[in-house]
């Protein structure tokens, strides 16, 4: 399936789904999927300088500077994949990202065609967080309570060993609500003055994503 729009930001808290609606997403639809958290979280288990720096802030909850995490997506952004589309999967996370991000994509003559704000309520957000369940060898997640694996412990897709990311702990979990509120909340005016926002209210993925496809076919 093709989409008339296909340059897509995914906003929303926290354990709001962007990264379940993502994967569930790109089986219908091709789309480079663009996780800021993924890629950092790359860098982390690789060690690597900006990885180091990165490692203790992302366990803290708080946001990694700015410039950084846009020079990250500036070259994800381009690589030959993200023509035909991409997702940005938790980035932009603050006004400034949101500008360094109009500058990636003016030098690359490309725009954001819309951006899918998923609304969930915060005590939802807080279960969601505290119970997910993140694979080791693919990009899959599930849920403890909502989502279970088919095993216990062990990835439905590829048979990894399933792990809790040590930033879904409760205090983690509130303090990076918290941030989102602060930080990030802004960006939902801020794209409704500019007429993409696409708000979907909490729900299963399936219905998320069925809806999205309705809107942006
Ligand atoms: P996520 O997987 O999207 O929940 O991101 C995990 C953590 O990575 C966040 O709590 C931040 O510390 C960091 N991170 C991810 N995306 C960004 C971003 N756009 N700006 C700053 N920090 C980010």
């Amino acid at each position: 399936m093709t989409l008339t729009k296909k340059n897509l930001i995914f906003l929303g808290a926290p354990g709001a789904g962007k990264g379940t609606v993502s994967n569930l997403l790109l089986k219908s639809v091709k789309l480079a999927h663009i996780s800021t958290g993924d890629l950092l979280r790359a860098e982390v288990a690789a060690k690597t300088e900006l990885g180091v720096a990165a490692a203790k802030i992302m366990a803290s909850g708080n946001l990694v500077p700015d410039e950084i995490v846009a020079g990250m997506v500036r070259a994800r952004l381009a690589q030959d994949d993200c023509k035909d589309g991409f997702i940005l999967d938790g980035f932009p996370r603050t006004l400034a990202q949101a500008d360094l991000l109009d500058a990636a994509l003016k030098d690359i003559s490309s725009q954001i065609d819309a951006v899918v704000y998923l609304h969930v309520d915060e005590e939802i957000l807080i279960q969601r967080l505290t119970s997910r369940l993140n694979c080791r060898g693919c990009d899959a997640i599930y849920n403890k309570v909502f989502m279970p694996p088919k095993v216990e412990g062990v990835c439905d897709k590829c048979g990894s060993a399933l792990y809790q990311r040590p930033d879904d702990s409760v205090e983690t979990a509130k303090s990076r609500l918290d941030v989102f509120a602060r930080q990030t909340e802004p960006l939902i005016q801020y794209y409704r003055d500019r007429d993409l926002l696409l708000t979907i209210e909490q729900t299963d993925a399936a219905t998320t994503v069925a809806k999205m496809l309705e809107k942006l076919r």
